[in-house]
């Protein structure tokens, strides 16, 4: 027996309450799986996430693989016949960056305009809530098996994902898997995401001299490595700004588009700056390969000396469309 659409509604209404309250509960717990923070805050996440998934009736365990933070795994056998589905969140989160920048305390949730603010309070802890709320609104009447799994290292690169993904293999597998850890299309419209771009990130480092040499003796034939990398990544795209990079996959069109105020706004683009590339905006945001320059090791402005710069280094961050490998190709 399953819920009809009017009993699923009013179950998710009688218990969207206390998914929020145990959503700000876990807003509070500061689980930063990098380097360098307090781990027994994503040791005390996961036993948290462990004690709602318990709550819900899941037979639930906390694991961890080598040096790797703790990830927790809920399961529920499926009725006879009827298949199983896999719950992906994390419940680790972000470190805060600069404390000046935050309009509230990051850890300490607080509802603006409608929204809930608080570091991870929509990555991804609501996504662990969402979960969580689906479960409590189908109690005993769930119609599917679940095997939940909730990772937490992944704003630190799931280092152990692999091995803990391995030596569980048996009870995580699925016929089909809901990973709530992405955006959504717009308030009050539920949305399915189901692709992503990949992503491989590189770094490209050029040196023009073994030394720095005065600028106004050498300069005019002696080439600086920073305008020499600058001509480097300018080749990177074609004046459309689409990337000019050969080889790489392109899927679409896009079913849907964005719409370009909207993209506009929430992106931050200041007025007179265009957007990059051509095509419908989800084509070029969703579907197409992207390659952005993430940073430049090079002097500080306020510190460069009369100094052709010797060496100079760039990390670049390419997206890749659905369907292309991240894995290096030999040419054809
Ligand atoms: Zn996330």
């Amino acid at each position: 027996m399953t819920l009809s659409e009017p009993e699923l509604r009013a179950a998710i209404t009688r218990e969207l309450p206390g998914v929020r309250a145990d959503l700000e509960r876990l807003v509070r717990i500061p689980g930063i799986a990098f380097d360098g923070f307090d781990h027994s805050h994503v040791e005390r996440s996961a036993h948290a996430v462990a004690e709602l998934l318990g709550g819900c009736g899941l037979d639930t365990r906390v694991v961890r693989a080598g040096d790797g933070l703790p990830a927790v795994i809920g399961s529920r056998p499926a009725p006879p016949g009827a298949p199983t589905v896999l719950l992906y969140a994390h419940h680790d989160v972000q470190p805060v960056g600069d404390l000046a920048l935050w309009e509230s305390e990051p850890f300490e949730p607080v509802e603006r305009d409608g929204r809930l603010y608080g570091r991870g309070a929509a990555d991804d802890k609501a996504g662990v809530m969402a979960h969580v709320a689906a479960l409590r609104a189908y109690g005993d009447d769930l119609p599917v098996g679940v095997v939940i799994f909730v990772e937490g290292e992944e704003e630190f690169g799931s280092a152990s994902l692999e091995q803990l993904l391995a030596e569980h293999r048996d009870t995580l597998a699925a016929d089909v898997i809901v990973i709530a850890d992405s955006g959504n299309w717009d308030i009050g419209v539920p949305a399915l995401t189901t692709s992503l771009r990949g992503i491989v990130n590189m770094f490209v480092e050029v040196r023009t001299a073994n030394h720095a040499i005065h600028s106004g003796m050498f300069g005019g034939a002696v080439p600086d490595s920073l305008t020499v990398l600058a001509k480097l990544l300018a080749t990177l795209h074609d004046d459309a700004g689409d990337v000019a990079v050969g080889g790489l996959t392109s899927a679409g069109p896009a079913p849907v588009d964005y719409p370009e105020d909207r993209l506009r706004a929430e992106a931050g683009l200041l007025d007179g700056v265009s957007f990059t590339g051509t095509g419908q905006l989800t084509e070029r945001i969703w579907l197409k390969p992207a390659i952005s320059v993430l940073g430049i090791d090079a002097p500080r402005t306020g510190e460069a000396p009369n100094a052709l710069v010797p060496s100079a280094k760039a990390k670049l961050s390419v997206r890749l469309a659905p369907g292309d490998d991240p894995r290096p190709r030999t040419r054809r």
